[in-house]
């Protein structure tokens, strides 16, 4: 089972803002992806909206996802395909196992999959004796370097190439190299003889297409085709959400899926899989598996409120232009899932208290929604969540704020909803601030239980009197 550290979101952000090499990695990654995507956007033939005609796609899809779904598992097996729905990560892992052991597996490649990212694929089949090689450099990286992700689309972008090269030297045993072409290089030679050795290979899929009955991966290395195509037995694995109805909707998704994740007008390898070889093709696995996952996603399908983050397809637009995920980077979201999305999504997937500061950490400035390729209402979203920390919900086994926070917020909404209080509070404020440590007339340290706001930042302090009292003097 993967690890589940949302609880450690708070310390986790402090330690990642006081990293300053994180903090140029993420400062860099959303100059360049952040700016070059809505660029891409504008450039589109049909202009941005197409993001909203892709948003009315996917709601339509999911609203329709049992027919979906059916009739693509139906084209799969008709193409010799083999198609399992599991339940939670658990049946996913176990399904996966057994068809390991039936083909007496030894060796598995893999393709980038955030899929088996969330059920913790790799640990289930190293504990089964199974050796598991990431191949996206990325994911090569992390896994040597035995970590999570930290973006969906560039796991390692927390790591520089110095420690890429200290990290190569070390595990595979060569003298130190930090040139990046060379780094490349080195990767790719040690991943030729896995892919060679391998048995199995398994990726994910960026989107499937119910009409056709085939998955569509995307690359830039070229290693997901080698990890489908190699090994005799491939088997990829999709969130029950990732689908298509019809290849005309699957075609705008695809265009778009590429120029919000990489601000490309296309990856440089785009791969289609229906099944198994077939005898007039060259190459290609013997058998080929789809496991399509649920682990949560029916119950946001079930919520009106929720259905909309099915619509999400990964691309991770959203990453690169959300201030919050630009300071905090992706291991503080402490699941498989990071920023905006992962905000939104996680909660909903591991428990919304046990996540809760994840949607209460967003600033709801709406940037996620502006870059996000299929115009998902994120900060929506996020307030509903919100909503339901504060109220409780039983339905999401949300328990209330506790007692101390809500009789804060109803003091606050009290005040501010009656005039003369609201004046004299600001009064006190202002004779109050007086006592407080103060630096360059900014207060540096505010007392409990509203310490937390100074404890990263300084405040400016009150006017002495206010704008409504000056405005009454007439000054
Ligand atoms: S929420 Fe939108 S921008 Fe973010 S990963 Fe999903 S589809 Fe992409």
């Amino acid at each position: 089972m993967t690890k589940i550290t949302t609880e450690n979101y708070v310390p986790e952000a402090r330690k990642a803002i006081k990293n300053p090499v994180l903090q140029k990695a993420l400062a860099d990654l959303q100059n360049r992806f952040g700016r070059g995507t809505a660029e891409c956007y504008r450039r589109l033939p049909e202009g941005p909206d197409l993001r909203l005609k892709a948003h009315e796609i996917r709601m339509k899809t999911i609203e329709n996802l049992d027919v979906v779904l059916e009739t693509l598992a139906a084209n799969i097996r008709k193409n010799g395909g083999h198609v399992y729905f599991a339940k939670d990560s658990q049946a996913a892992v176990n399904y996966c196992l057994k068809v390991a052991r039936q083909h007496q597996v030894k060796h598995v490649v893999k393709g980038k999959s955030m899929v088996s990212e969330e059920i913790g694929l790799n640990d289930a089949l190293v504990d089964a004796g199974i050796e598991v090689s990431e191949t996206d450099l990325g994911e090569y990286i992390i896994q040597l370097a035995a970590e999570t992700p930290s973006h969906i689309i560039a796991p390692a972008i927390h790591k520089t190439r110095h420690d890429v090269g200290s990290l190569f030297a070390e595990k595979l045993d060569i003298p130190y190299e930090d040139d990046p072409p060379k780094l490349t290089w080195i990767a790719r030679k040690a991943l030729r003889q896995k892919f060679l050795a391998a048995d199995m290979g398994t990726s994910g899929c960026n989107i499937a297409c119910a009409e056709t009955g085939h998955i569509t991966t995307v690359s830039n290395e070229g290693n997901i085709r080698m990890s489908t195509t190699l090994p005799k037995v491939h088997m990829a694995f999709m969130g029950m959400e990732r689908v298509a109805a019809r290849l005309e909707d699957h075609d705008i998704l695809l265009r778009l899926l590429c120029r919000g994740a990489a601000a490309q007008n296309m990856a440089t390898y785009v791969s289609y899989i229906g099944g198994p070889r077939q005898a007039d093709q060259a190459d290609g696995p013997r058998e080929f598996h789809l496991v399509i996952l649920d682990n949560g996603r029916s119950r946001i399908l079930a919520d009106p409120e929720f259905r909309e983050m099915l619509c999400c397809i990964r691309c991770a637009a959203c990453l690169n232009v959300c201030p919050v995920y630009a300071k905090i980077g992706g291991h503080s979201y402490g699941y498989a899932y990071t920023g905006p999305v992962g905000a939104v999504v996680t909660p909903l997937l591991v428990g919304i208290n046990r996540a809760k500061d994840l949607c209460q950490g967003e600033t709801l400035c709406g940037a996620c929604q502006v870059a996000c390729a299929v115009n998902i209402d994120l900060p929506r979203m996020l307030l509903a969540l919100r909503e339901k920390l504060a109220e409780g919900d039983p339905a999401w086994q949300v328990n209330p704020a506790d007692r101390k926070e809500r009789l804060l917020w109803q003091a606050w909404s009290w005040i501010i909803r009656n005039r003369s209080v609201y004046d004299l509070a600001l009064r006190l404020a202002a004779v109050g601030q007086k006592l407080m440590p103060q630096r360059n007339g900014m207060i540096r340290r505010l007392p409990p239980p509203v310490n937390g706001w100074t404890q990263g930042r300084d405040l400016k302090p009150l006017a002495n009197q206010s704008f409504i009292r000056r405005w009454k003097k007439g000054l």
